[in-house]
């Protein structure tokens, strides 16, 4: 069974799904690090990037989503980077690289095959509209900018990472923005999808709600 769970920054979809994963024994697939492990390499590449130099530094780059004991970890090139992709350079230009059509296909390529494992919960964007358009189950988290900012906070706070509230809500606004008016596979509830308003729900709801839908399933 396919399950995809999409929605904007900051909607719960990773630490929803996560738990899911555990609870139910799906594996869980977060896309989201692709992307950002993806940005990571562009931005340590000391070449100007262009659409030639760009296809060649994804040929030359791997991304993998290792799973430990400790939940998944993402390996640039083989090197652990789970941490460093959520630093806020990653973050303010993840939305630009992962509109480009050549990461993309790289990306939902790597991303169909990691669908055959067999139960999988991916979390992204796009996958219930382009990755997996006969998902099984499709989940479209949403929530107000700034619920979504204050849980962004916290979870940086906890890496020693200050922002303000307003910096936040500008952040995850721009994000928004960027990734619902890029021209391919732009964030969409697809038309089957149900839509789950996270504002006012614990995350414990969040995954019950979303168990009893894969269970009816
Ligand atoms: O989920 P997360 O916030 O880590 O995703 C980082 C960025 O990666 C998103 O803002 C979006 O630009 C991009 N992304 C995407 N398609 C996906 C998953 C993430 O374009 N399936």
């Amino acid at each position: 069974m396919i399950v995809a769970i999409d929605g904007p920054a900051g909607s719960g979809k990773s630490t929803t799904a996560r738990r899911i994963a555990e609870e139910i024994g799906f594996v869980y697939i977060d896309t989201g690090a692709m992307y950002r492990a993806v940005t990571l390499a562009v931005l340590r590449n000391a070449t100007p990037i262009t659409d030639n130099t760009l296809a060649d530094l994804i040929a030359r780059t791997t991304v993998e989503l290792q799973r430990t004991a400790s939940g998944q970890r993402t390996l640039l090139n083989g090197e652990d980077v789970s941490e460093r992709i959520r630093m806020p350079d990653v973050t303010a230009h993840v939305s630009a690289v992962s509109a480009n059509g050549i990461v993309r296909n790289a990306m939902v390529r790597q991303q169909r095959a990691l669908g055959d494992v067999g139960n999988v919960l991916m979390d992204g964007r796009d996958i219930g509209t382009a990755v997996f358009p006969h998902a099984d189950l499709k989940i479209f988290l949403v929530a107000s900018v700034e619920t979504r900012a204050a849980r962004r906070l916290r979870e940086l706070a906890v890496q020693g990472i200050e922002s303000s509230f307003e910096e936040m809500c500008a952040d995850i606004a721009r994000r928004d923005a960027l990734d619902s008016e890029r021209a391919i596979s732009p964030l969409r509830k697809a038309d089957d999808a149900i839509e789950i308003d996270t504002s006012a729900l614990t995350i414990e709801e969040q995954v019950a709600e979303i168990i009893r839908l894969i269970r009816t399933k």
